[in-house]
């Protein structure tokens, strides 16, 4: 605390990330982090753009990068927003079309950041309860609102919400914005994008963080219908007009071009969460079913912290949030096989 701070600053509760430790050698399962590295095409697409031009400003609206992502697709340029990673563009999206006067709705287990973003733009906002089984009921957000956001699958639930019920969404709640955060669609769901040119009020975001390894690089987009589009490229230009660098640029565009290396990784990541799920399910655990990269899940007998603690401990971090509802839960990330193994392997020496 401090006398210089703007007064608005003492109320702000930001944000607080998953850990990345400085140890190179535990093994990380708590910030959802793609277990495989990225596309060797992004990799070397972006050490060739390091050259004299990086003297240069980058194109500010990203405009190559756009027409990639408007052609995996099939949508137009005009319908495509790209921003300092998709918890920079969810910023705009919040400042540019969810505040109005009734109160925004999401889950009452969602991604945390939504309600730091409200606090940040004084937006007024709603948690809607999830069913007992952690799922989205559509029904209850049939309400007047100023919009409705919710991840999909949802996080850290994991809960996919398929895309009949999202076009039901879309249809009950036809004067506002809905936004289908897909940072994770790409583990299990089908994308919401194809929807767009149907439903003026739908916006999707995605993220290279995730599905295409590249949380370090932070590029995330938005897709819509050019009228919501605007609004954010109204916000992004009174903020930032150079939000996404030239490397960047180029390395997201040479990882969305190399869909051998996505489809072959994704697949694996897949594949090690049928394996995990199964391994915990062994261990007694109830698992939620996840398409996403990670799964969350609860022991019937042991406190969700305690073992978070004792896995860490033994050299293995995840995520335990302790928040109403999720105490007893961990959100465990899919890692590699051998990860995959010895998380199993510190589990059962825990539960002995
Ligand atoms: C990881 C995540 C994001 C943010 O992704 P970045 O592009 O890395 O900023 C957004 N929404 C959800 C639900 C996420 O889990």
């Amino acid at each position: 605390m401090s006398r210089y701070w703007s007064p608005f600053v003492h109320s702000l509760s930001p944000y607080v990330p998953g850990e990345q430790p400085k140890t190179d050698n535990l093994v990380k399962l708590n910030t959802n982090e793609n277990p495989f590295g990225p596309s060797p095409k992004a990799l070397e697409a972006i050490r060739a753009a390091a050259d004299d031009k990086l003297r240069l400003y980058p194109e500010p609206s990203s405009e190559q990068l756009r027409e990639t992502i408007a052609r995996y697709y099939g949508l137009t340029t005009e319908q495509v927003f790209i921003g300092n990673g998709s918890d920079e563009v969810l910023a705009h999206i919040f400042l540019g079309l969810l505040k109005h006067d009734r109160p925004l709705l999401f889950p009452d287990i969602s991604y945390s950041f939504y309600p730091v973003y409200c606090n940040l733009y004084g937006i007024d906002f709603q948690r809607v309860p999830l069913d007992n089984q952690f799922a989205i009921r559509v029904d209850d957000y049939l309400q007047p609102s100023s919009g409705i956001i919710f991840p999909n699958p949802n996080a850290p639930t994991g809960r996919l919400l398929p895309l009949d019920d999202i076009e039901r969404l879309l249809r009950m709640n036809d004067g506002v914005v809905i936004v289908v955060d897909e940072a994770y669609i790409d583990f299990g769901g089908e994308s919401a994008a194809r929807l767009i040119p149907k439903y003026p009020n739908l916006l999707v975001t995605q993220t290279l963080s995730k599905s295409r390894s590249l949380a370090g690089l932070r590029v995330g987009f938005a897709l819509g219908q050019p009228a919501l589009i605007e609004a954010l490229d109204r916000v992004k230009n009174s903020f930032n007009s150079y939000p996404v660098d030239r490397l960047a640029q180029v390395g997201a565009i040479a990882a969305i071009e190399d869909e051998a290396y996505f489809e072959q990784t994704r697949q694996a990541v897949i594949a090690n969460r049928d394996w995990l799920t199964g391994a915990l399910k062994k261990l007694s655990f109830e698992v939620l079913p996840s398409q996403a990269n990670f799964v969350f899940c609860r022991h019937p007998a042991h406190e969700g912290r305690v073992l978070a603690e004792a896995l860490r401990a033994r050299g293995v971090i995840v995520r335990h949030f302790d928040k109403p509802r999720i105490e007893q839960f961990l959100r465990i990330s899919i890692g590699t096989e051998a990860e995959c193994r010895q998380l199993i392997d510190a589990l059962t020496e825990i539960l002995g």
